[in-house]
């Protein structure tokens, strides 16, 4: 180094690199720092609205090594997807700085996930000597809360919940020492400076004689307490997972019926004593955004029976803040960690609403006086065919940018479903999906989305100009986007519920072509205006045409079939009384517990259409199987009958049930898609119902049948999706929908879509439940409206 100083200034060079990519707030510039004191280079580092900007002069054979080190050795959380480096004209300066951030330009600087804590800080908290031993708030630049304390960008402390906390000198020495690992750490703090963990009773006055917290705490969950505990992004209820006692108190003064409730565990090696793991699902497991993983139970998982009545898989998670890691070291045991609401109800964050209602559910709450700016649930994933499915994406995932195929030509909103709603704002050629809304139905949830896309708006400092939404009328977050139109400066889109899942999934592939997508979900608002939800399309990112669909049935009582599951079975016996010999075939035994009148009652809203609109739903046809087979006739939360039926299948390979199926104008015409007035496809599925029915009366075991359901679903959909792709010419296959997050059909179609030559697209950054709606209107809306 000495030697390139020496050799003057005619032979240095000078460059200016941008660096682009999930660069903030991950300890990106310290790292370009060390690194040119590393290599002896001068110039400067800074944060800007658009990433990171940095000059650097030098010997040109050093230049060039410091500039591939920028993307080569960046530090763990950082995401560097561009540098780009132009040569300017030397200055002869003969130092490196930091420059503090600049404000001004483009705002497509990302915001980081919260990250799980690393090992060097896990490393400090075992350490009795370290200053920071069992401070549960303990982070550095590599790890810690980021989007959950986040008021606004850039990325600073005064723009954290972190603001009221005044750093002590030990603190601030690190966070000005470019060479210390918290250089710069916007959350840094210590026992001294930091936040508190304290230990409520139930009424809100402190525990009496508490020395520490978190041991206190662990010691009240050992002897069986149910208690609250702050996290990241909300409140969690919690207890000790193989307390029978305590788990079945907590479910009933929760109010979560059958719901399975997560676990927390120390780690892998205690995973495994509950859950058989794939290579895939460890990975995830102690990924750095510690989702909860859904994994196969062991039989003998030393769990109590209320944590996950009737489910084949359990949920765990490895702690992912260092005071989740103390509470799970302390007691060593597995703890049901579920979110800290009654059922339907949103997570509480807000530390006097989580007294409030949590103080009535809990014996004690473990708080702490850090705010939570965003309330942020778990995120939960299954691993499919050796990829992760997301079935809610939150909690460190969120808020990662999206990539889309298409440029927006202005700023876009997407207001998303009304269940598992999460809104999208998109700019340029990225798109943000915000956290887990949850079910706009609740006022509280509604108020979270409009405060969620203000809050969105300003880290993004965006003034989105369109705004794209669902085409039924009557979902509150369609009312969301006309409150804006009428407030003015926007305009607005709709985009069809089946068509978002389809463009959601090629447009998180990078695909801006056209595909068949068969999209099966609950429902859906049809341009029809009837429900659908079991959906065959060819289309893109602009437009589509629904070339066939499941047989549509009535869906007796609306919404109520939903809840009721022996309703839909009611509505296929109604509809098929002619097929139906037997008179005892009409009311299985699996109704004996629904009085003849009740039946009777649902059996005219089918024939007089009262109240009850057609649907296509393929989620209410896997219900009204489950239900003939006697699997569940009312349910305490969506697709709960699906999931059961989908456990009980028995493994290996089961002879398909045949749908018929009614090719309409597709093998007739060309080419698909075809104009207006087309006889679509239809699937349908009397003859799997009557071949059910036989069956059962031939006592075939419910394993067997749930079984050549499920192949009979796959191999049909691969057969229609086959045949609709041959007429159209196309060779790329989507598959979508809240019903796909099943992994036996989704583990059956999938190979029986390529045995036909296609190419399938499944989605994998986002879930393929109504979570990907948002991020699909945003796609259509920028296809639509781009240059
Ligand atoms: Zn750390
Ligand atoms: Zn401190
Ligand atoms: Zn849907």
């Amino acid at each position: 180094m000495d030697q390139a100083s020496s050799e003057g200034v005619e032979t240095r060079r000078r460059v200016r690199a941008r660096v682009d990519g999930t660069v903030q707030g991950v300890g990106y510039r310290p790292f370009v720092y060390r690194l040119a004191q590393e290599l002896g280079v001068a110039g400067w580092v800074l944060n800007d609205e658009r990433g990171v900007l940095v000059e650097a002069e030098g010997d040109p054979a050093v230049l060039q090594a410091f500039v591939a080190r920028l993307s080569a050795d960046a530090p763990p959380l950082a995401e560097v997807s561009a540098v780009e480096s132009e040569e300017i004209d030397a200055t002869g300066e003969d130092s490196f700085e930091i420059v503090s951030s600049v404000r001004g330009g483009a705002p497509t600087a990302p915001i980081t996930p919260d990250s799980a804590t690393c090992d060097e800080c896990l490393a400090e908290l075992a350490d009795p000597g370290d200053r920071r031993y069992r401070y549960p708030f303990l982070n550095c630049t590599n790890c810690g809360p980021r989007f959950t304390i986040v008021t606004g960008i850039p990325y600073d402390r005064p723009q954290t919940t972190m603001a009221g906390f005044a750093m002590c000198a030990a603190c601030e020495a690190e966070y000005e020492n470019p060479l210390d690992r918290r250089f710069h750490a916007q959350p840094i703090a210590c026992p001294v400076c930091g936040p508190q963990a304290r230990l409520l009773e139930r009424d809100g006055k402190p525990v009496e004689g508490v020395q520490d917290a978190l041991r206190t705490a662990a010691d009240d969950l050992l002897a069986g307490k149910i208690l609250a505990v702050k996290g990241l992004g909300g409140y969690h209820l919690a207890c000790r997972a193989d307390d029978e006692q305590a788990v079945s108190a907590l479910r009933l003064r929760k109010r979560r019926e059958d719901r399975p409730f997560a676990l927390l565990v120390r780690d892998v090696a205690a995973a495994r004593e509950l859950v058989e793991l794939t290579y895939t699902e460890e990975a995830l497991l102690m990924s750095r955004e510690r989702p909860i993983v859904l994994s196969r139970r062991r039989p003998d998982a030393p769990v109590a029976e209320s944590v996950a009545p009737r489910a084949p898989d359990l949920g765990l998670m490895t702690p992912y803040t260092p005071l989740h890691q103390l509470l799970a070291d302390d007691t060593g045991v597995p703890l049901v960690m579920t979110s800290g609401n009654l059922s339907d109800e949103p997570i509480a964050f807000d530390d006097a609403d989580a007294l409030e209602r949590l103080g009535r559910i809990a014996d004690r709450l473990l708080v702490h006086n850090r705010p939570i700016a965003t309330r942020t649930d778990d995120s939960v994933v299954r691993v499919v065919r050796d990829r992760p499915l997301l079935m809610r994406r939150s909690r460190g995932y969120v808020p990662a940018a999206v990539g889309l195929p298409v440029t927006c030509i202005a700023p876009i909103i997407g207001t998303g479903a009304e269940q598992k709603n999460a809104f999208c704002i998109a700019a340029g050629d990225s798109a943000w999906v915000s956290h887990h809304i949850g079910d706009i139905k609740n006022y509280e949830t509604l108020t979270s989305l409009q405060e969620g896309i203000v809050h969105f708006e300003r880290l993004l400092e965006v003034a989105p100009v369109l705004v794209a939404h669902d085409l039924h009328p009557d979902y509150l977050s369609t009312h969301v986007a006309e409150k804006r139109e009428e407030a003015g400066g926007v305009a607005l889109t709709a985009v069809q519920h089946h068509h978002a899942h389809l463009a959601a999934t090629l447009a998180e592939h990078g695909e801006t072509g056209l595909a068949v997508g068969a999209i099966f979900d609950g429902t859906g608002y049809g341009t029809d205006g009837t429900i659908w939800g079991g959906e065959f399309l060819v289309g893109g990112l602009v437009d589509f045409q629904r070339v066939g669909h499941l047989q549509p049935v009535r869906m007796p009582g609306g919404e109520r079939a939903v809840r009721e599951p022996w309703r839909m079975a009611c509505s296929w016996f109604t509809a098929m009384y002619d097929q139906l010999a037997a008179a005892e075939a009409q009311f299985p035994a699996a109704f004996a517990d629904i009085a003849q009148e009740r039946w009777n009652m649902v059996s005219t809203l089918v024939k007089h259409g009262t109240g009850s609109p057609y649907t296509s739903s393929a989620g209410r046809l896997f219900d009204a199987v489950a239900a003939i087979c006697g699997v569940r006739l009312e349910v305490s939360y969506e697709g709960q009958a699906a999931v059961e039926f989908e456990a009980l299948a028995e493994p290996g390979g089961a002879k398909p049930y045949a749908f018929r199926i009614d090719t309409g104008d597709v093998a007739r015409s060309s080419p698909v898609p075809a104009s207006a007035g087309r006889n679509p496809l239809i699937l349908d599925p009397r003859p799997v119902i009557i071949a059910v029915l036989a069956d059962l009366a031939a006592g075939v075991p419910v394993g067997a049948i749930s079984a050549r359901f499920h192949a009979g679903v796959a191999h049909s959909t691969a057969q229609v999706v086959a045949l609709i792709a041959r007429e159209a010419k196309l060779d790329t296959a989507v598959l979508s929908g809240g019903v796909f997050q099943n992994r036996l059909l989704l583990e059956l179609t999938v190979p029986a879509l390529e045995a036909e030559g296609l190419r399938v697209l499944v989605p994998e950054r986002l879930p393929p439940n109504d979570g990907q709606i948002a991020y699909g209107q945003v796609a259509v809306a920028a296809a639509r409206h781009g240059v």
